[in-house]
């Protein structure tokens, strides 16, 4: 939605309001009404500053608690106030797979567009298999891996998000600034703008990540920025079960027929795997659904 110019403003340039504000037990109100929509929040936040400002103070918060309400607890537990200033990116990262660009974050051959995913879950033993064992202490919660296949010579790609509880005080973070890791020269985090730094040249990936994530030795790598959020890609193996179908409608769909023989191959054999040798698989829409929830163990 874009809004008109009004002038006489005392809030910001772009401000609607001429004569104040809404009360905001009112907004309030009216935002719970609206299950925290969060376009509609993001949507409230271009209407100028004072709108802005309240979003991200309250109705982020608010959003964030709703859809992961256990996850908010623990991250708010014992203290830490690190999120504090980040409700929206938290909630942004709740909802949003951010993709990847060519040669961006990843250095990936690939363009995935960044999309709303409806129903993601974040685990905190997912997490922790993620973690290098001397950092096994540390609470990180990452979610279930967004499945892009069939990505030419990339294979099936799989993109996962995360955030650490209290990162300023965590192992990882320590381990990062001991060993004097550079920042990402040109990238910053899609949720908070902050850098980034990235775990494999930190060489703190465990084994364990691989086997978690089902993703394939040596085809994985994930950053974490300043602000304590995680940001993975690997190549999916191919499944031992055969739960899912066929890629998700919004997955990027590349035709590229003489690519790397290695990645088709996997691809066949996970597509072979996925569908179980028969015709009729599953619906696709597996980690989609319309009710815009998270789930977190
Ligand atoms: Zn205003
Ligand atoms: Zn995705
Ligand atoms: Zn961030």
């Amino acid at each position: 939605m874009i809004l008109p110019k009004q002038y006489r403003c005392t809030h910001s340039p772009t401000c609607q309001c001429t004569r104040g504000h809404l009360n905001k037990d009112v907004l309030l109100l009216v935002f719970k009404h609206l299950n925290w929509n969060p376009k509609l929040v993001a949507t409230l936040s271009c209407v100028c500053k004072w709108f802005d400002d309240f979003a991200k103070r309250v109705l982020w918060k608010e959003f964030c608690k709703t859809r992961a309400p256990r996850m908010m607890l623990d991250l708010q537990s014992s203290g830490s106030h690190c999120i504090d200033g980040n409700w929206r990116a938290l909630g942004k990262l709740l909802i949003y797979c951010t993709g990847c660009t060519e040669g961006g974050l990843f250095n990936s051959t690939v363009q995935i567009p960044g999309h709303f995913v409806y129903r993601t879950r974040f685990s905190r033993t997912l997490g922790r298999s993620l973690l290098p064992p001397q950092c096994r202490t540390d609470v990180l919660y990452v979610s279930d891996p967004c499945e892009h296949l069939d990505q030419g010579e990339e294979g099936d790609v799989g993109l996962f998000r995360g955030i650490f509880k209290s990162f300023p005080t965590s192992k990882v973070r320590k381990v990062i600034i001991n060993k004097a890791v550079p920042f990402h020269p040109s990238e910053v985090c899609p949720y908070c703008k902050a850098k980034m730094w990235s775990m494999l040249q930190a060489k703190i990936m465990p084994q364990s990540a691989c086997a978690r994530l089902e993703a394939y030795e040596d085809c994985i790598e994930y950053f974490v920025c300043l602000n304590g959020h995680l940001l993975g890609i690997c190549t999916l193996a191919p499944l031992s079960d055969s739960e899912e179908a066929v890629p998700s409608e919004d997955s990027n769909h590349t035709e590229k027929k003489q690519d790397n023989c290695l990645a088709k191959e996997n691809g066949l054999k996970r597509r072979h795997s996925l569908l179980g040798g028969s015709e009729n698989g599953p619906s696709p829409q597996k980690r989609l659904t319309s009710s815009n929830q998270c789930n977190i163990d």
